[in-house]
């Protein structure tokens, strides 16, 4: 991956910014990279000399590497174990996962994971943190024989704001979220379908045949919605996500329908960071 500076930040800090620590150790899989969609894993394989990244854009990937390091160095509590990297073969696969904070309690482990990331991210479930922790939750029932009774996230909110509350708004910058738990046998079935989709991808990319798609899920796909406006005023009267509600308003208001196409934002955006050798992005740009 080629680093670049285009904003001329000091070298101090381009540096501090570059350091990378991370390591899934000797397993085939981490826990994280299961969850990368398959054909995102391989694209970033395949092309990875040729990524460029630009260091303003490592921003939150530094902060939270930053956190992670100062709670590294902090005294934890006797009934902690933080940053436990730990091992496990499933199917003749090796996955391993880093656990953040393991707190032992009279009933059993709760597990944390830390996150700098949005407010929004807290508001909407997000489907990733639920899978990431019930892996953990399965590696520490499965190899530690330990009860896992809770799973939670500490989230630092980076746009937290004073001048939004009520409703679902969190309260503080710093909000822990609970997370709902996985039955082993339910975690073991997904994991077993994640490994999988890696098989089936790289037996693709062997064979010289197309990687699978990435699904609707996989590239953030925003719904579709039917915005109902009026000649002559600038913002839509209501934004709608069902196309009959959408016409049937616009009768009565004697106005029009705007479809506004729902858009793979992970491609679009290139969080993926592969999207110009994405044969599935660029052709959906042609049509
Ligand atoms: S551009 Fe979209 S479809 Fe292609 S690899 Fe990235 S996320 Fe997947």
């Amino acid at each position: 991956m080629k680093i670049t500076n285009k904003y001329n930040l000091p070298a101090a800090l381009v540096n501090a910014m570059m350091r990378d620590d991370y390591s899934k150790g000797p397993s085939e899989y981490s826990v994280t990279g299961l969850l990368t969609p398959p054909k995102v894993a391989l694209l970033r394989e395949q092309y990875d000399d040729q990524i460029e990244i630009d260091v303003s854009d490592k921003m939150f990937t530094f902060l939270g590497t930053a956190l992670h390091t100062v709670m590294e160095s902090t005294v934890m509590p006797h009934n902690c174990t933080f940053e436990e990297r730990l091992h496990t073969q499933i199917d003749g696969t090796s996955i391993s996962g880093a656990i953040d904070v393991q707190e032992r309690g009279i009933f059993g482990t709760t597990i944390w994971d830390y996150k700098v990331t949005s407010v929004w991210s807290v508001i909407n479930e997000k489907s990733e943190w639920v899978e990431q922790l019930n892996m953990y939750k399965w590696l520490v029932e499965a190899l530690k024989g330990e009860r896992v009774v809770g799973l939670k996230i500490c989230a630092f909110l980076r746009d937290w704001s004073t001048n939004n509350r009520g409703g679902n708004y969190p309260e503080s910058s710093i909000v822990m979220v609970d997370i709902p738990m996985w039955t082993a046998t339910e975690t073991e079935a997904f994991i077993m379908a994640r490994v999988n989709a890696h098989r089936k991808a790289k037996m693709a990319r062997d064979f010289g045949e197309e990687l699978p798609p990435c699904s609707d899920k996989e590239r953030w796909m925003s719904e579709t919605t039917f915005a109902v406006k009026r000649e002559g005023r600038k913002t839509a009267i209501r934004v709608l996500t069902d196309i009959e509600e959408a016409k049937e308003m616009a009768v009565k208001e004697k106005g029009y329908v705007e479809t506004r196409l729902g858009e793979p934002r992970r491609c679009t955006g290139n969080y993926c960071q592969v999207n110009q050798w994405c044969g599935q992005y660029q052709k959906s740009t042609q049509q």
